[in-house]
C-alpha cells in the first residue's frame, strides 16, 4: 500500500510512494527542514505523519 509522509506543520507532502521510508531517510533528504514551511524536522516520527492512502482507481 502506498505510503505518504507529510509535514505535521503545513501538511506538505514530503514523501509519497510504495516503499515505506524511515523518517531518518526523509529528514536527511530535506536537510532536516521542511522545504515548504522551514520547520525543523525531527528524527522521530513525532513531527511527521505517516499513513497509508488509497489510490483512486477510476476504470
Ligand atoms: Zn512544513
Amino acid at each position: 500500500m502506498p505510503q505518504r509522509v507529510v509535514c505535521s506543520e503545513c501538511s506538505n507532502i514530503l514523501y509519497e510512494g510504495d516503499i515505506l521510508k524511515s523518517p531518518q531517510d526523509i529528514v536527511k533528504k530535506f536537510d532536516g527542514r521542511c522545504p515548504s514551511c522551514g520547520r525543523k524536522l525531527s528524527f522521530s516520527t513525532k513531527n511527521l505523519s505517516i499513513y497509508p492512502f488509497e489510490e483512486k482507481d477510476d476504470k
